[in-house]
């Protein structure tokens, strides 16, 4: 089994991770671990449930409780409520980012699982709007699957890697946690200063599911925006 979740003795998931996910996907039936094709020795007596469906049934019902999907909701309408009467903005950098492959993409109203449209919707009616950025989990996060309302963080599976694109997109961008600038200052300054995504986005040598590449990183969604420019993405003609 550890070899099949790509795990190691004393390797630590959490349980989320490990049931909701990795389990189910790497390992979707008992073959090989307790179905062994029969009996080859006293040693080696294969468990009764093994051939029941038991497993399988386990798997396909889930043991994992998710978020309450209304409590969800009530995360998005005041999150919107409060972003809309929002003097500042407070926003995880590397999701500066994920704005711009959504609007890059499909994104043209509000998404039921995250606040990325309304804050690029605050950016274009108030360009001078404050934006702080900060670590962690942000105004976007509240109805995200991945986020904790009890303990206000993100607890997805990519949480470290979002931590460390946070990081690299403020080294790139000079600044800290905890600076302030207008949106369309901030804007300018992602597109002056990041190229291409994959500077933030890619890692190729990712192996385990925590560190695989996102997939917008290649799409060509932001230097298409970035080509186009801040004026575009604040005045779109659509
Ligand atoms: S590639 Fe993924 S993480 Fe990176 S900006 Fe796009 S959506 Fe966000
Ligand atoms: S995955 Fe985490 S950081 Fe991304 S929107 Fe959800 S809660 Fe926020």
């Amino acid at each position: 089994m550890l070899r099949d979740l790509n795990l190691v003795p004393g390797d630590t998931r959490p349980a989320r991770e490990l049931f909701k996910r990795r389990i189910p996907e790497k390992i979707p039936s008992l073959e090989g671990i307790c179905q062994l094709g029969g009996e080859t020795g006293p040693a080696w007596r294969e468990c009764p449930v093994a051939y029941t469906g038991a497993y399988e049934k386990g798997i396909e019902a889930g043991i994992i409780t998710m978020r309450d999907p209304q409590n969800k909701e009530q995360a998005k309408v005041d999150s919107c409520d409060m972003i809309a009467r929002a003097d500042r903005l407070r926003v995880r950098p590397h999701h500066l980012l994920c704005i711009l492959c959504a609007y890059g993409g499909s994104m043209r109203g509000p998404l039921v699982e995250d606040n990325l449209w309304e804050i690029l919707v605050r950016s274009r009616e108030n360009p001078d709007i404050e934006v702080e950025l900060i670590e962690g989990a942000c105004m976007i996060c509240p109805p995200c699957q991945g986020y904790d309302p009890d303990r206000e963080i993100c607890d997805a599976g990519c949480g470290l890697r979002d931590r460390l694109k946070d990081l690299n997109t403020f080294q790139k961008l000079g600044l800290q946690h905890g600076d302030v600038l207008p949106a369309k200052q901030l804007w300018a300054l992602l597109f002056e200063k990041l190229e291409s995504l994959a500077d933030i986005c890619d890692n190729p040598g990712g192996c385990i599911p925590e560190w695989t590449t996102c997939g917008g990183t290649h799409s060509g969604k932001y230097e298409r925006l970035r080509e186009e420019g801040v004026e575009k993405l604040l005045n779109p003609e659509e």
